[in-house]
């Protein structure tokens, strides 16, 4: 049992078997249907023009941020925005592009104040402010429907773009229940990770419009995202996007036990409002040793990441049973 990320996941038997039939091509050359496919399909799927297969969730990121941005322009984000805070700094690196980052509310959300007193004025000084980047989950919080609302908006009166880290946005429309597209709908461009709770091992997608993805499609090239017979990973790809979706609801709910266990452990503190989808933080009292609590665990084949807060997360490798086995092991040990 891995507890430490969704990103530990597997692929599945499924995934396997229609890797190794998967009809590919160069798709460098445009020529892998595979890929072709799971392109044309997640962006009619999600309401956007068009969308690019990437190797990675930071590269589509990266991707997005220098396709809305030149050389000299900046992006408002929050300060634990995983685009500023966890992907080594690759759009000031690799972009020249400013980060502009703002505290995040408790809920993940970015206050409209603040963002507006962070855009430049027009004047040589100053970076050129072109784009709100959000995202949704974030720390496993579903960002409120009425804000994504609030943020179209906030851009359209300030004429900025707005994007969406959208690694885990299936695990947000899975929430709220409603389709992806739903989400979608306010943004200029938006992320999806296939290999964390969706289980593909593989790959991310960008979504955008046909100008928009030809400009990222040159400069995945330039970073070294060309990839050939891709068809071999977007064939899992697909089945993440299809077959995987209903397992979000059940990490979803075995989140929410290991949540209610925890909570109900001496020393461990939850609070349950923020426990939305697959991601669980619990904060800990100074009475609980992590580390050697961690090294007890990973003797009965049980990793967590040692921390505080400690972050626990479900997905399609760990089962309900599982919950119980890790809440017992704790409770036994703590
Ligand atoms: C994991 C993650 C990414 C990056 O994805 P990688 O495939 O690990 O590069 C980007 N944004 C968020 C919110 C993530 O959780």
């Amino acid at each position: 049992m891995d507890f430490r990320s969704d990103t530990v996941t597997k692929p599945t038997q499924s995934m396997r078997n229609a890797m190794a039939k998967a009809v590919v091509g160069d798709d460098v050359y445009g020529d892998d249907p595979t890929v072709n496919e799971l392109e044309e399909w997640v962006a009619k799927e999600n309401g956007f023009e068009a969308a690019l297969f990437t190797t990675s969730g930071t590269q589509a990121n990266l991707l997005a941020l220098m396709s809305h941005c030149e050389r000299g322009d900046e992006y408002l984000c929050g300060q634990q925005a995983h685009n500023y805070k966890f992907e080594a700094g690759g759009a000031a690196v690799l972009g020249s592009i400013q980060p502009q980052p703002i505290e995040n509310n408790p809920d993940g959300t970015l206050d409209f104040n603040k963002l507006t007193a962070a855009i430049k004025p027009d004047d040589s000084h100053f970076a050129r402010t072109k784009l709100l980047s959000l995202e949704n989950t974030i720390n496993g919080k579903v960002l409120p429907m009425q804000y994504l609302a609030e943020a179209r908006e906030f851009v359209d009166f300030h004429g900025l773009q707005l994007h969406l880290d959208g690694a885990r946005v299936y695990n947000a429309a899975a929430a709220l229940d409603v389709e992806v597209k739903e989400i979608g709908k306010y943004f200029d461009s938006m992320t999806i990770c296939l290999s964390k709770g969706l289980a593909a091992p593989i790959g991310s997608l960008l979504l955008g419009n046909k100008a928009f993805i030809a400009k990222a499609r040159r400069i995945r090239k330039m970073l070294g995202g060309g990839m050939r017979q891709a068809g071999i990973l977007a064939a899992a790809g697909k089945l993440a996007l299809t077959e995987q979706v209903p397992q979000l609801k059940i990490d979803h709910s075995n989140a929410k036990k290991l949540a209610l266990g925890l909570a109900a452990i001496d020393g461990f503190h939850v609070n349950p409002e923020f426990i939305h989808t697959n991601i669980v933080f619990a904060k800990l009292d100074s009475t609980v040793d992590i580390k050697s609590l961690a090294q007890k665990l990973s003797q009965d084949g049980i990793t967590i990441s040692p921390g505080n807060p400690v972050r626990f997360v479900t997905h399609n490798d760990i089962s309900e049973r599982d919950i119980d086995t890790v809440l017992e092991k704790i409770k036994a040990y703590r």
